[in-house]
């Protein structure tokens, strides 16, 4: 849709640009921004015209994802490289294939829906956030911590997403994934995943509910996968279940205690 407060537009092409004058957004896929009126919004700053690498490797087997990577680069790179997990995150997301193929992973992340599969992804994969405060330097911070809502984060204002890391021990885990929604095509009602360690990477199992809690819910197991009554009590012990036109409250707990046992059963 048209933004009609919107006058003004700039191409960022160094960190300086980044800085906000009062009424500026930083844009990137336009996905989200361009949905709905953003009142309020006088002028748009371009992201992706930094011309950040979309992914490069990390010293330790990890991947370093730029905010501005798109959703669909991820997704192939996972088809590529065998990481099942970036792919069924990304079909987690009520989006088209014109809209992945636009979207950026960190708008997705900033956007912080409880339906975000960007926020599932680096949640399960120990993702960390690496932020550039408007005033210069940089700092990092876990994406399960960094969510704080559904639609709010610690970002601060001006504070702009640069990266996403993932760590190589996550990207040598098996993992597994389940996803239901009250329509077949509507957006995710609960999504669960799973991942255990490689033994040579200390065999820690964890397990993430997003999009049934208004924030991710990370459950972690150091000793390696839990039995079925751990698990089940540690599901039943989260906060944050919610009730909006997509799903109940106890609909979401109960839906997501079943599929996180079977994604406990596959990891096992
Ligand atoms: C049909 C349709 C279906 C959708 N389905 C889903 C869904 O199932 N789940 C879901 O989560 N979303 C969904 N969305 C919303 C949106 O498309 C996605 O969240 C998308 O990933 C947003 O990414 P983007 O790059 O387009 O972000 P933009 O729209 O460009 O930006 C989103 C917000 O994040 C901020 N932002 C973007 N990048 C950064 C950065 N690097 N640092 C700081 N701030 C930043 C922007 O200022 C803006 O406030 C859907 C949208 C549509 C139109």
């Amino acid at each position: 849709m048209d933004l009609h407060t919107v006058t003004g537009f700039r191409r960022a092409r160094e960190r300086a640009d980044l800085a906000l004058a009062p009424g500026e957004r930083i844009l990137a896929g336009g996905t989200w921004l361009f949905s709905e009126p953003q009142p309020g919004v006088t002028g748009l700053v371009d992201l992706t015209t930094m011309g950040w690498e979309p992914l490069s490797e990390l010293a330790d087997g990890g991947l370093s994802v730029a905010a501005t990577c798109p959703i669909a680069d991820l997704t192939a790179h996972g088809e590529r490289t065998g990481v099942p997990l970036f792919a069924q995150c990304a079909h987690a997301l009520l989006a088209s294939w014109k809209i992945w193929h636009t979207a950026t992973v960190g708008g997705n992340v900033c956007r912080a829906f409880a339906a975000a599969g960007m926020v599932a992804l680096a949640a399960t994969l120990d993702g960390v956030a690496l932020v550039w405060p408007p005033g210069g330097g940089e700092y990092r911070v876990p994406v399960a911590t960094l969510v704080t809502g559904d639609g709010t984060t610690t970002l601060g204002p001006g504070e702009v997403l640069r990266v996403i890391e993932l760590p190589g021990a996550a990207l040598r885990a098996r993992t597994a994934f389940r996803r239901i929604a009250l329509a077949e095509l509507g957006r995710s009602g609960a999504v669960l995943t799973g991942r255990v360690d490689t033994a040579h990477d200390g065999g820690a199992a964890t397990f993430v509910i997003t999009a049934a809690t208004t924030a991710p819910t990370v459950l972690r197991y150091p000793a390696g996968v839990p039995d079925a009554a751990r698990l089940r009590a540690d599901v039943d012990a989260v906060d944050g279940w919610y009730t909006d036109p997509l799903g109940s409250a106890d609909w979401r707990h109960g839906v997501s205690a079943v599929l996180l046992e079977q994604v406990r059963e596959e990891l096992s």
